[in-house]
């Protein structure tokens, strides 16, 4: 069993995270509960400083892809650990501004921002727009120039690569709700729309290639991708780009057989990528962005779950339920996604049985994990499931009417509420009976 950060197991045999203890944390804070540990979050920042941000031959800049993972305390850590941050939406600009976050190191992005948060962005003055097509630039123009700004952008491009976990697929990728492809053409055009407008300033290119992904290999080939397509808009329109964004989507361990390479060899190769790629093209270096979510975030989180009924189909399975699932997880249901776990409260008893570990919501596909070799196992253990951090929060949903989990933040023996645990109350908070319904 892989642990992660700062785990380990204590003279009791149970799992401690940041120096906490499980099962304190389970009494003082309840189930489920996601358990986040600074320590690594920190750890894993500073990994990606050091693998982009400290080249002397070419700047870096590291921004935390919020939607992985986004509540006021991560901002705050984010601010501390000197990256900047992504956002997608209103909501999550609004978590950031309530949580101090320079705003002149917030990227937006999103296929299709509405006016009032394209407002709501030019009003706090960040940074960078990421624009994805004609209609955003226009409407961003035109609100910039009703402000009598000038919009910094950068533009969504779809370089024809596909990432995936093992591979990287060429492709016209033509068909996708995201960017302007290059090979149709609409990338050049969107560019030189762009360096008409009188109220956007074009300083860059942005590209995201996928999630998960293990094959480095994929980045070094969009990046030949990218700088080609600079080399002809520097040609054919006389632009130079001053920011180059490659996205995020760089992968982690979850289970068995997932096997990343290190973040700084991932730095190594796109920075070396970049600079021998100016170079053949005789390029000026542009300032080289990246935007992590997962690979900051996943790993440092763990959700806590109290193992309720347990059921065994005689020479079939046996199925242990959990008082969480799809709710406050929704990445199996969603993506197959494969999870790793252990009994916190036995973690040093050796595995003696094989469960399949079900949730509590009304759905036949809310499974979390298939086939986890554990002790025995009865009601009332806790189950500690590994890299949650990233894509489960911020998916959580109320389906069933259930309540979302607490977050604590671990560190050093100290744990920290950063999310209370939704209440039946706050369930009921915006529902409205309409005066004829009173009657
Ligand atoms: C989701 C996303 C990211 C972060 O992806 P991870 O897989 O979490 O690293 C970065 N940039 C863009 C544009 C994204 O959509």
């Amino acid at each position: 069993m892989r642990l992660h950060g700062t785990m380990s197991i204590n003279a009791e045999g149970r799992l401690t995270i940041g120096g906490c203890d499980t099962a304190g944390l389970v009494a003082e804070f309840g189930t489920p509960l996601y358990v986040f540990d600074e320590e690594l979050i920190r750890q894993n920042c500073r990994a990606y400083r050091a693998a982009f941000m400290q080249d002397e031959r070419i700047q870096g800049e590291v921004i935390y892809a919020s939607k992985a993972f986004m509540t006021k305390a991560m901002a705050r850590i984010i601010q501390e650990e000197g990256l900047g941050l992504d956002v997608v939406s209103g909501g999550e600009l609004y978590t950031a501004l309530e949580a101090g976050f320079d705003p002149a190191r917030i990227y937006f992005h999103g296929n299709n921002k509405s006016p009032a948060e394209l407002e709501m962005a030019l009003a706090a003055g960040i940074g960078y727009f990421v624009v994805d097509n004609f209609t955003e630039l226009h409407l961003l123009n035109g609100l910039a120039g009703e402000r009598g700004v000038k919009a910094s952008i950068l533009l969504r491009i779809t370089p024809g690569v596909e990432a995936h976990t093992h591979e990287y697929i060429q492709t016209g990728q033509i068909d996708s709700k995201f960017g302007s492809a290059i090979s149709t053409g609409q990338a050049l055009a969107i560019v030189e729309e762009a360096l008409q407008l009188p109220h956007i300033d074009l300083k860059g290119l942005h590209c995201h290639i996928g999630s998960q992904i293990f094959e480095l290999e994929s980045y070094r080939y969009t990046v030949q991708v990218m700088l080609d397509f600079l080399a002809e808009l520097r040609s054919r329109l006389g632009f130079t780009a001053e920011i180059l964004n490659l996205g995020g989507g760089f992968g982690i361990y979850y289970a068995e057989g997932d096997e990343p390479a290190s973040i700084a060899a991932y730095g190594q190769l796109v920075r070396e990528s970049v600079l021998a790629g100016c170079e053949e093209r005789d390029l000026p270096l542009p300032r080289l962005v990246v935007e992590p979510g997962r690979s900051i975030i996943g790993p440092a989180g763990t959700t806590l779950y109290t193992v309720g009924s347990v059921k065994e189909i005689p020479g079939v399975r046996t199925y242990i339920a959990v008082d969480g699932g799809m709710g406050d997880n929704p990445r199996p249901a969603l993506y197959q996604s494969r999870y790793s776990a252990l009994l916190a409260n036995k973690a040093d008893q050796p595995a003696e049985i094989v469960v399949s570990v079900a949730g509590k919501y009304c759905e036949s596909g809310d499974m979390l994990i298939w086939d986890l070799a554990v002790p025995r196992t009865e009601p009332g253990d806790i189950l500690a499931v590994f890299c949650t951090g990233a894509y489960n929060y911020s998916m959580a949903m109320n389906y069933n009417r259930v309540p979302r989990p607490a977050a604590v933040l671990v560190k050093d023996g100290q744990a920290d509420l950063i999310i209370r645990r939704e209440s039946y109350a706050d369930l009921v908070q915006n529902d409205v009976i309409p005066e004829r319904l009173k009657k």
